[in-house]
């Protein structure tokens, strides 16, 4: 069946400035790592997709390894690419990655050029367009020099294979050092894509969020559900084919009785301003000016539907703030 997306896609969703750049990110952002590989069927994907756009999400965030097996999500979105949402590349932002295995052989993970751009052209291919929005050096890779990597991110902009390039999971001094090199190379460097969440706040006490404020970087947060748990799922017990239950990433060992004390206490903070604990896990990460946007994951269309509606409700008084930090941490 063809799709027509809402006329009205634009109405709600808010759009934030990425650093200093000219490019703007929707608050929310839809991450394709769990539930696009071959072991979901695609007409799930494609209503997850279609939901998305349809409610503003404009930015799609992919890597070479989503699966499984990997490479299996970017064939999935290269799909609908064609499919539903042909003729919408220009109002799509999507990104993709290297720096993690993705085939064997010395070439086929971390930071060289020779995997950078083999790996982008594979992307490419799988996902059927000439060029990425945004695209990123997964990791950093302590035995390749920086230069090289930052190097083979500015030669995949100049062979016009991405329009933008980024960091993730770099720490502060890695990230001024990848920043001044891209800066004497004039390369579009503009967001650094870290984990954040009320149980993860290392962005924080690393120093990564002021620094990127004063470079003038945008961010785009991972997981800042905390993988599922900063929602109501796991209050009572663990569901049948929820993240945990898969005991894949999200470890049952994370739902310790110490985190699911902090989970109840922060959904009681949710309930009493009126939002799911989903709603205001996002708020909370949006509240800091230097993220640019929440990277959420989705296994089910209603969540993307409750995530968004997280806009409805984003200020905090300084008394919740107090009493979410007395939760919230590592
Ligand atoms: P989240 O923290 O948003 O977790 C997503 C999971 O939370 C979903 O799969 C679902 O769990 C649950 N969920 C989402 N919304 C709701 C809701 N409203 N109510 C109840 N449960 C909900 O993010 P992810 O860990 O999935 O990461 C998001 C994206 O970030 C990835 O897809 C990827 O693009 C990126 N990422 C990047 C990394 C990097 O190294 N750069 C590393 C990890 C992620 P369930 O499946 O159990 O239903």
């Amino acid at each position: 069946m063809s799709y027509n997306p809402n006329p009205t896609r634009y109405e709600h969703m808010l759009y934030n400035r990425c650093g200093k750049s000219g490019l703007l990110l929707p608050a929310i952002s839809l991450g394709l790592w769990h539930n696009f590989g071959d072991d979901v069927p695609h007409q799930t994907k494609v209503d997850m997709c279609t939901t998305a756009f349809d409610l503003g999400i404009t930015h799609f965030d992919l890597a070479n390894n989503y699966g499984p097996p990997p490479g299996s999500a970017e064939k999935a979105f290269g799909c609908i690419l064609k499919n539903e949402f042909a003729g919408l590349r220009d109002e799509l932002i999507i990104s993709s990655k290297a720096g993690y295995l993705m085939w064997p052989g010395p070439y086929g993970e971390w930071g060289s050029r020779k995997y950078i751009v083999a790996s982008c052209d594979q992307t490419l291919q799988r996902l059927g367009v000439d060029y990425v929005d945004i695209f990123y050096a997964h990791r950093f890779d302590p035995n390749t020099p920086l230069e090289e990597t930052m190097l083979a991110l500015d030669h995949l902009v100049r062979m016009g294979k991405a329009l933008y390039v980024g960091i993730s999971s770099y720490n502060t001094q890695r990230t001024k050092e990848a920043y001044s090199i891209l800066k004497s190379l004039g390369t579009p460097f503009i967001i650094h894509q870290p984990s954040y969440s009320m149980l993860n706040r290392w962005v924080e006490t690393d120093g990564l969020l002021d620094t990127l404020g004063e470079l003038g970087l945008g961010s785009i947060v991972f997981s800042p559900l905390a993988q599922g748990m900063l929602t109501d799922k796991y209050l009572k017990d663990i569901p049948q084919g929820s993240r945990a239950s898969k005991n894949r990433s999200l470890s049952t060992t994370f739902l310790s009785e110490e985190n699911l004390s902090r989970i109840r206490g922060l959904h009681g903070i949710a309930e009493r301003r009126g939002q799911t604990l989903a709603q205001m896990a996002l708020a909370w990460v949006l509240r800091k000016p230097e993220v640019t946007t929440a990277l959420i994951g989705a296994s089910k269309v209603q969540q993307i539907v409750d995530c968004v509606d997280a806009l409805k409700n984003t200020i905090f008084t300084t008394q919740e703030l107090i009493e979410i930090d007395t939760y919230a941490v590592d």
